[in-house]
């Protein structure tokens, strides 16, 4: 396995890197705790945009919440960041069709994904939870939707990060850390799109 070991380097350094984007007013602990994570899992230069609007077409009157994949396709249409991926963050409730809220959304290999503090504040039974709790469950969800981005499926060992996971208790009992092949999959996917020419250029 000697190969998966040696970090795959960007062809243009400081080009190739993840976008955190806030999405409308976000605490400023919330925005560090994400780029740290993302940093310090994927080891790679994590960018902290200024925040941007949350586009007013992606709020769902009927259900007073943000259509997650309109979020997405948002930041992919709208967005020409020399990064190779970028994670939209809001403070406002996000659902999708089928589910009456998500934590987060993504692609699978897809350019962005979107994920919401708004739901990550309660205990379970309803009480607020610490601020390290909160922070551990933001940083779970924010890793969690970048691996997507990554093409990593959703994970059946114990406590790896990517876990699928729709509810708090759910979302509580994994880690914050991608299991081994996991990481070997992260690892090989982003080598992969290093590789490529358009992302090598900056012109993602
Ligand atoms: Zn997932
Ligand atoms: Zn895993």
């Amino acid at each position: 396995m000697i190969e998966h070991e040696k970090k795959p380097e960007p062809r243009t350094p400081g080009k190739a890197i993840i976008a955190v984007l806030p999405l409308g007013r976000v605490r400023e602990d919330i925005l560090r705790v994400v780029a740290d994570g993302l940093q310090g899992i994927l080891r790679l230069p994590v960018d902290l945009r200024d925040p941007i609007a949350v586009p007013e077409d992606a709020f769902m009157e009927s259900r007073n919440q943000y259509n997650a994949m309109a979020l997405i396709k948002y930041l992919d249409r709208e967005l020409s960041h020399n990064s190779l991926k970028i994670l939209g963050i809001t403070a406002n409730d996000i659902c999708n069709p089928i589910l009456t809220y998500v934590f987060g959304e993504a692609y699978m290999g897809g350019r962005s994904a979107v994920m919401s503090s708004a739901r990550l504040k309660a205990g379970l039974l309803g009480e607020p939870v610490s601020r390290e709790q909160f922070l551990d469950r933001v940083v779970k969800v924010a890793i969690h939707e970048i691996g997507h981005t990554f093409n990593l499926r959703h994970c059946h060992t114990d406590r790896c990060v990517m876990r699928a996971s729709n509810t708090l208790l759910e979302l509580d009992e994994k880690l914050n850390y991608l299991c081994d092949y996991c990481e070997i999959f992260l690892f090989d996917s982003l080598r992969e799109a290093l590789k490529d020419p358009e992302v090598a250029d900056g012109s993602v």
